[in-house]
């Protein structure tokens, strides 16, 4: 495996060791990445009836000629696939709604941002620039997005730089449950004085947007001096990851619903 990581590698791993392996090194598929079929509900909770409810009426508003299928599975999660309809992962979907609007293609705020109308409406007002990658080397230069120094990639669906203040605001929205991210935060806020540099950006301000659940944004700030401890933790959690050579199980609530857990058939004694 390449050195080059990013917070979902990293995530990945930091759940569970055995699973990242499986994923990274043995390339065994883990069910969430065929972007052809809509996945929900896998995390055991009733989300997936919601879900299922979400995935009939977006589709069936763009295709509602078209046949849809519904295949429950085994892990009491669910899958839904529109024949000749490019269906997409339902979180994938909304980030995309969000990413259109702020470009101005939909003039219209979608019904799925609804709970966040005020904070959508004075982001577009703002000209925050929507998703965007920043790729480093690894001195945390930044570089060209598929440059051969490449090494980490951070990925934000929305930042915007209050020039006066210096006050960078990078936005992440989420679906699905509330959770603190806090390692999250953290890399974005590294991120951005790495790649804007600490003259232009004083502080950074990370805000999650849980768009299921309505409600202030979850937000930290970061300031400037705190880039050295940022950097340093994030290398210490990297470098942990990078100098695995046994890669062991860590079991955990997790596997009740890893695909490569014993009771799904896969390699896993878990
Ligand atoms: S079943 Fe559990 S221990 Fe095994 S790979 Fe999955 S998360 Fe890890």
């Amino acid at each position: 495996m390449t050195k080059q990581w990013s917070y979902s590698k990293w995530n990945d791993y930091d759940i569970c060791p055995s699973r990242f392996k499986y994923k990274y090194f043995d390339k065994l598929s883990d069910g969430g990445d065929d972007l052809t079929v809509v996945h929900f509900g896998a995390d055991g909770t009733n989300e997936g009836d919601d879900e299922a409810k979400w995935c009939l009426e977006a589709f069936g508003e763009f295709a509602s000629d078209r046949p849809k299928v519904f295949i429950p599975d085994e892990r009491l999660s669910a899958f839904v696939a529109v024949e000749g309809f490019p269906v997409m992962a339902r979180g994938t979907y909304i980030h995309k709604l969000a990413e259109n609007y702020l470009k101005g293609m939909i003039r219209e705020l979608p019904k799925e941002l609804h709970k966040f109308s005020v904070q959508f409406l004075l982001l577009r007002d703002a000209a925050a620039r929507g998703e965007a990658t920043w790729t480093f080397d690894e001195n945390y230069e930044p570089c060209e997005l598929f440059a051969r120094e490449a090494y980490v990639r951070v990925k934000t669906d929305a930042h915007v730089l209050n020039v006066e203040s210096g006050v960078m605001r990078v936005i992440d929205y989420k679906t699905g449950r509330i959770k603190p991210y806090n390692e999250q935060k953290e890399l974005y806020a590294f991120a951005a004085f790495a790649r804007f540099g600490t003259d232009q950006v004083k502080a950074v301000q990370v805000e999650l947007w849980f768009l299921d659940h309505g409600g202030p944004p979850s937000k930290e700030t970061f300031a400037a001096w705190q880039l050295g401890d940022l950097r340093k933790t994030w290398n210490k959690r990297v470098a942990k990851m990078q100098a695995d050579e046994r890669f062991d199980p860590r079991p955990s609530n997790f596997c009740n619903w890893c695909t490569y857990s014993k009771s799904k058939g896969g390699p896993c004694a878990y």
